[in-house]
């Protein structure tokens, strides 16, 4: 597949843009490098590039695009919007609709906010909780992402009395002490914590199912053990569902039926985005009014933005979650996210590839090792070369997936059995490549 003109734009795109791409995950770095693709159109589940190739989508962009591109639907709404004008710094009763939505949807969200990003979303529910503890520590889990403020971009210490180190540069070693990182799935690591830390604990942050080092399920009894040993320490859980959300069901992780107990698994404040913004920018956060009210104007929690609940990202997210209210729209991603894992695995069995996926609903993710991925630890100790290369094969071959052995594939409700088939056709070729070496 000749793919010259991305060639040419990255070349130019590096002259301009630090390292060519606006958000690191975009680079082709972590699959042996080179220039990324440069799309220039998006309809349902394909992708058209600048040398007019065709590509089947399964990257929604890390998780919005849940309707396919260009939706009609959400491309009315957003029209509409912008044509009555684009930014008020007003509220609008639009904001009152998207709110409203999200609360029927997630029960344990009384008060919402929007903002305007996933990071920005997650970044105020730390200091919420904050405000409402006095306290200042957070436990997050390990390879759980949640944007890139400072705060939560801390690696593991080596135990779980061990405070964080910074992931980035910039951080400055007294923020990243301020974190704990203990592994996913692992309660007696959450409670070693806890009693070393005690007091000092403001909050336990998860992603409730975990969508940052592949799709990963929390193990049962999982969730209801963090939430009981969060609250008897009297710390809050803050859910970050900013991919969950609307992504295996119309509600989030705290309802989902895959999970058991739900009364038991309710967090105090939750972190939203991607999905509830129908492809423009849009984060929220929400919770039990209690902690809500610590939030500006009402209480002493500063948190404000002059993009937030902008008419056209608000339009779009309410366009979106009508399309996903419509009959069966997650039965059929579902029901075409089995056929493809179900190819995908017994193409890999047949060639003799290592291959574990972990699927849930209509999103996926590929691990090559011949091992269960719950954690971190075994999502790191997988082949990424053979990642790269199956990655390579796959988009020379019109497939385009994330460039990461730790992203997930997305079904959208655009998808159908044709690219199904055509991705499971690429796959076999692929792993058949991969098997000669
Ligand atoms: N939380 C989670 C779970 C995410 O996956 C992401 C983004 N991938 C974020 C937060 C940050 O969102 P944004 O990129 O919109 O800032």
């Amino acid at each position: 597949m000749n793919r010259k003109q991305s060639s040419l734009l990255y070349t130019e795109a590096l002259e301009h843009i630090v390292g060519g791409v606006n958000s690191p995950s975009r680079s082709f770095k972590a699959v042996g490098g080179g220039a990324p693709v440069f799309m220039k159109r998006a309809q349902g589940a394909h992708f058209w590039d600048v040398d007019d190739n065709r590509y089947i989508d399964y990257l929604a962009a890390y998780g919005p695009i849940i309707t396919g591109h260009a939706h009609p639907h959400i491309t009315e709404a957003i029209t509409r919007a912008v044509s009555n004008g684009a930014l008020y710094g007003t509220p609008t009763e639009l904001e009152i609709q998207l709110a409203r939505m999200l609360k029927e949807a997630i029960p344990s969200m009384d008060k919402v906010r929007f903002v305007n990003s996933g990071t920005e979303a997650v970044m105020t529910t730390i200091r919420v909780a904050r405000a409402y503890t006095k306290r200042n520590k957070i436990i997050k889990f390990a390879g759980c992402y949640h944007g890139h403020s400072d705060l939560v971009l801390v690696a593991a210490g080596s135990g779980p009395s061990t405070l964080g180190i910074p992931d980035s540069a910039g951080i400055p070693t007294s923020i990243a002490n301020e974190v704990i990182t203990v592994p996913f799935n692992d309660l007696d690591g959450l409670r070693q914590a806890l009693e070393h830390w005690g007091d000092d604990v403001a909050a336990v942050m998860v992603e409730p199912i975990v969508g940052n080092f592949g799709m990963v399920m929390p193990k049962p009894g999982f969730l209801e053990g963090l939430c009981r040993m969060a609250h008897d320490n009297g710390s809050l859980v803050i859910y970050d569902e900013v991919i969950t959300a609307f992504r295996f069901h119309y509600g989030s992780t705290q309802t989902y039926a895959g999970l058991e107990n739900h009364d038991a698994i309710q967090p105090d404040l939750t972190a939203l985005g991607k999905i509830i913004g129908g492809g423009l920018p849009i984060g929220a956060y929400g919770g039990t009014k209690q902690v809500m009210e610590q939030v500006a104007p009402l209480g002493p929690a500063y948190q404000a933005g002059t993009m937030a609940g902008n008419p056209a990202s608000i339009s779009a997210g309410i366009a979106c979650l009508e399309v996903l209210q419509g009959e069966r729209v997650y039965e059929e991603m579902e029901r075409l996210a089995i056929t493809l894992t179900e190819g995908l695995q017994s193409s890999a069995d047949v060639h003799g590839v290592p291959l574990t996926i972990n699927r849930i609903r209509g999103a996926f993710s590929t691990h090559f090792c011949d091992h269960p991925v719950t954690n971190y630890d075994e999502a790191q100790d997988t082949d990424g070369e053979a990642f790269g290369e199956f990655f390579r094969h796959m988009l020379d071959r019109g497939i385009n997936l994330a460039p990461s052995k730790y992203e997930a594939w997305f079904l959208t409700t655009a998808h159908t059995d044709a690219d199904i088939e055509a991705t499971l056709t690429a796959a076999d070729e692929a792993f058949r490549l991969m098997a000669q070496g």
